[in-house]
């Protein structure tokens, strides 16, 4: 019994193609028929071989094979007996590594959360990229009138920036160092956007902040390069808000994190409990459903499920590919 699915597999680095998964619905799982999967950043690591060392928030060890995949949502087509949040035909999110890049994933009630009323199917499914995202942007301690530079202009950064700009910072500056992105940054409001390969990133802040630095920083880049120039384009006392997940060691010039009283926000939705995530995600979709945040524009690709390892290849080779996702 139980349902067959296609789940993908990352058997090894560039390599990753789907098989067949029998899926029992145990008596406090849900299955969820996928409306779509999206790609994350993390996932790229993955497929380029640098797997993270284990934290408590693994449920598989982090070593090839692999079973990929975790930004995803759908429709409930069954519960287990002792099941109470979820009936079947419940519309809901993914929240964690469940194999999601699937046409169906397995999931304990606690790893779902309902699709708020009214939201798209389509960024419903991304619900969990989106909330982090929005998380971070809402509690970034952005204040009227700031200025507020968002280090990489990927879906993250793409999103944090609209919240700073929508929270009253009176500049928001994006830095990448892909034209595509900065473009889009600018489609979508931000005032000044630079190509920190082309121009001097640090000495273009400081001149548009008199010499003082930005009020708050949002790195969203994930590199060594891209922290330590947080570290030097932050004003003294100013907000250094975390996003991204750095899987490799990295060196870091800190000395200005004690000698400028840096403070540090750590912003990610999915590392509080699952308790607090209750109550975040609705928040955090709100915004959303009311059209505050463009999501759909963020969306530049998009695949059949089949196409998972043609899916991998643009994302690898892409960089100006921002989220790409996968249709069942
Ligand atoms: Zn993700």
């Amino acid at each position: 019994m139980g349902i067959t699915t296609k789940a993908a597999l990352l058997n090894k680095a560039y390599d990753i193609f789907l098989v067949e998964r029998n899926l029992e619905c145990g008596p406090d799982e849900v299955i969820v028929k996928n409306h779509l999967i999206g790609i994350c950043g993390s996932d790229k690591t993955f497929y380029r071989g640098q797997m993270p060392p284990q934290t408590a928030e693994f449920r598989q060890k982090p070593e090839f094979p692999f079973r990929l995949g975790h930004e995803s949502g759908g429709t409930v087509v069954e519960v287990g007996a002792k099941v109470r949040e979820y009936k079947v035909g419940d519309q809901v999110i993914a929240f964690g590594w469940n194999n999601n890049l699937a046409e169906y994933f397995k999931a304990k009630e606690w790893e779902l959360q309902a699709v708020p009323e009214g939201l798209d199917p389509d960024l419903a499914a991304l619900g969990e990229p989106v909330s982090c995202a929005m998380y971070s942007g809402m509690n970034s301690g952005v204040q009227l009138g700031d200025t507020v530079v968002v280090m990489g202009g990927g879906f993250a950064g793409q999103i944090i920036a609209q919240c700073a700009k929508q929270k009253g910072a009176e500049k928001v500056i994006v830095v990448d160092v892909l034209e595509g992105k900065l473009d889009l940054a600018k489609k979508l409001g931000a005032d000044i956007v630079i190509n920190s390969t082309q121009q001097d990133a640090a000495q273009l802040i400081a001149e548009l902040t008199k010499g003082q630095g930005a009020d708050v920083v949002v790195e969203v880049a994930g590199s060594q390069e891209s922290i330590n120039m947080c570290t030097k384009v932050l004003r003294h006392n100013g907000k250094f808000v975390w996003y991204s997940w750095i899987t490799q060691p990295v060196t870091l010039d800190i000395s200005r994190w004690h000698d400028d009283g840096i403070e540090f926000i750590n912003t990610c939705l999915v590392h509080h409990s699952w308790r607090e995530r209750f109550v975040w995600t609705p928040k955090t979709l709100r915004p959303v459903l009311q059209g505050l945040i463009d999501i759909k524009s963020l969306i530049t690709h998009e695949f059949k499920l089949e196409q998972i390892s043609k899916a991998f290849d643009l994302v690898d080779k892409d960089d100006t590919a921002i989220k790409v996702i996968l249709r069942p």
